[in-house]
């Protein structure tokens, strides 16, 4: 199964990611972590990266799809994985397509976690303040100004992908504004249909 979940920033696409790897067992490709790991690293596309990541803009296209093909090489992404931030434009939705097309395979299901903005915005601030309560820094994109750019970024750059996917017959909506026991009981019901789970 390969599955690619679209929403927001601060949707919950990382929590409701955790419950599909563990009840699907498919993992899951986070391209935000990927690309912390190698600004962490300082490797050539870290650098590159920082700067881009911290202002709350996309890294180009070519970099975080190279990033993507290299990873589904990987043996365990043989059986199926979850792909959570990317595609981002429509651009790397075409990359993907092609780089799936060359294996003889195809995306099977799009989840779209659709919340209202102010409950983002209210949970970015929770997020903040645990993040300071457990005394770790934030991510230097979690502030309100950058999260609102992040935001604005994501209705400019990627919301289009649910149209395109929505013509595919592929995309599936998801009410994420519910609790976590139960957003994920919405996304079981949609992928109990595509393959087996653990
Ligand atoms: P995320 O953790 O998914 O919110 O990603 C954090 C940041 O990483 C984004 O704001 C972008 O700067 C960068 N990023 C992650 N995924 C992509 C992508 N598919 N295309 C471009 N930039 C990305």
């Amino acid at each position: 199964m390969i599955l690619i979940f679209l929403g927001p920033p601060g949707a919950g696409k990382g929590t409701q990611a955790a419950h599909i790897v563990e009840r699907y067992n498919i993992p899951q490709l986070s391209t935000g972590d990927m690309l912390r790991a190698a600004v962490a690293a300082q490797t050539p596309v870290g650098k590159k990266a920082k700067e881009v990541m911290d202002a709350g803009n996309l890294v180009s296209d070519d970099i975080v799809a190279a990033i993507v093909e290299e990873r589904i090489e990987a043996e365990d992404c043989a059986g199926g994985f979850l792909l959570d931030g990317f595609p981002r434009t429509d651009v790397q939705a075409e990359m993907l397509d092609a780089m799936l097309q060359k294996k003889e395979r195809a995306v099977d299901v799009v989840i779209e976690l659709k919340v209202d903005e102010t409950a983002l915005l209210d949970r970015l601030k929770k997020r903040i303040a645990e993040t300071r309560a457990r005394g770790d820094e934030p991510r230097k994109d979690d502030n309100e100004e950058t999260f609102k750019y992040r935001l604005q970024v994501y209705k400019d750059l990627t919301a289009p992908l649910i149209p395109f996917y929505a013509a595919q017959d592929k995309l599936k909506e998801v009410d994420g504004m519910g609790s976590v026991a139960a957003v994920s009981a919405q996304i079981d019901a949609i992928l109990d249909d595509f393959g087996p789970k653990n």
